[in-house]
């Protein structure tokens, strides 16, 4: 009897250690929130950490590299080839729309996820049109083709996009209305915020500003990370196999072209907000994997000496930037979650998509 017990004890423990052993192994990936802030150097994320008096959700990040961002015909890419390197896997020309060196579409990761049916979603902060967000739904010579763009928006069969550029679907010139032919096709309709939060499933068109977005400093107030909470939430019920989501903080480089550091920070630090609601998604949903990266550095923003530095504080840092344009130089990769060490190298930003990919199993 005694005997007995013992080796019931023992055969117990085997299997409590057998079982932690299984649970500490890493689940596979099933859902990917890819997060571009647009102009997002290395110096606009420690411009950030410096101006929080917390903890950035940066800072979180589990393992970090580093991403080559030149495009196929020039050193310093723009948003448009870098945008289509990261969905495509192809290195274009600047101003290129998920289309290759010779104009040709390439399939894009969304595009990818939807055949295996997972679900996708688009949420910026400009003109869902603007080059970032196309680059995952569209297929153009050029950004500049921003009616076009939209067309292929409409009928890209993304679960959701979320963004301005409202004008572009409803007053274009060829006098056709996209919101009907998203109607017809299952989506609501969003103009505002609360409008987004009404839906929780389904297909989601957000069209919340004529163009571009408020900046933060002009009382955009927390859009981002609230449409990237309802639009988790909304693809999480759209998909049981799992998805594939977009955010991104598109003023960042907006600063940086405006040599404006003020814009730089908040809008970073609103990107950061994000960045915590999809690292929380993260730790509640296993097989959640999060890359937070950049398109591109904007200003060659720099932070030079500056005797009254430490007395100061904060005040007394000096924003310096050496451009009105964007760098060549590399940006910071970070990343969270399952799969996440995959990202802790020197990666062309074409190997992006191609990671993400096969991470998720997408057949090529
Ligand atoms: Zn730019």
């Amino acid at each position: 009897m005694r005997n007995l017990t013992i080796r019931t004890m023992l055969l117990f423990l085997l299997l409590v250690f057998f079982q932690s052993g299984a649970s500490a192994q890493e689940p596979p990936v099933k859902n990917i929130i890819f997060m571009i802030g647009d102009g997002m150097g290395l110096t606009q994320t420690y411009s950030a950490m410096l101006r929080a008096e917390r903890p950035l959700a940066f800072e979180r990040a589990q393992y970090i590299g580093l991403s080559k961002t030149y495009s196929a015909n020039n050193r310093v890419t723009d948003s448009a080839a870098s945008g289509t390197a990261m969905a495509t896997g192809h290195k274009t020309y600047n101003g290129a729309i998920g289309v290759d060196t010779d104009k040709k579409p390439v399939e894009n990761i969304a595009e990818r996820a939807r055949k295996k049916g997972l679900a996708t979603g688009i949420v910026v902060t400009k003109d869902i049109t603007d080059a970032t967000p196309a680059a995952f739904m569209s297929h153009q010579p050029s950004r500049k083709m921003a009616e076009e763009i939209a067309s292929d928006i409409a009928s890209s069969g993304v679960d959701l996009f979320i963004g301005g550029g409202r004008n572009r679907f409803e007053q274009r010139k060829d006098g056709i209305d996209l919101t009907d032919r998203l109607r017809k096709q299952g989506y609501e309709i969003a103009y505002t915020l609360d409008e987004v939060k009404n839906v929780n499933s389904g297909k989601l068109a957000g069209l919340l500003a004529p163009g571009h977005m408020k900046k933060m400093t002009e009382g955009r107030g927390d859009y981002l990370p609230e449409a990237t909470a309802q639009a988790l939430s909304i693809l999480k019920n759209n998909s049981p196999k799992g998805f594939f989501l977009m955010v991104e903080g598109s003023q960042i480089d907006s600063g940086g072209h405006a040599n404006d550091a003020e814009v730089v920070i908040s809008e970073t630090l609103d990107f950061d907000k994000a960045i915590a609601v999809a690292f929380d998604f993260a730790d509640r949903n296993p097989g959640t994997l999060v890359v937070v990266t950049a398109d591109h550095e904007t200003g060659g923003l720099t932070i030079p000496s500056n005797k009254s530095d430490f007395t100061l504080g904060e005040s007394g840092i000096q924003h310096l930037f050496s451009t009105k344009g964007h760098t060549g130089v590399m940006v910071p990769v970070y990343a969270y979650g399952a799969g996440a060490r995959n990202f802790s190298t020197i990666m062309e930003n074409t190997d992006l998509p191609k990671k993400m990919a096969a991470l998720l199993g997408l057949p090529q």
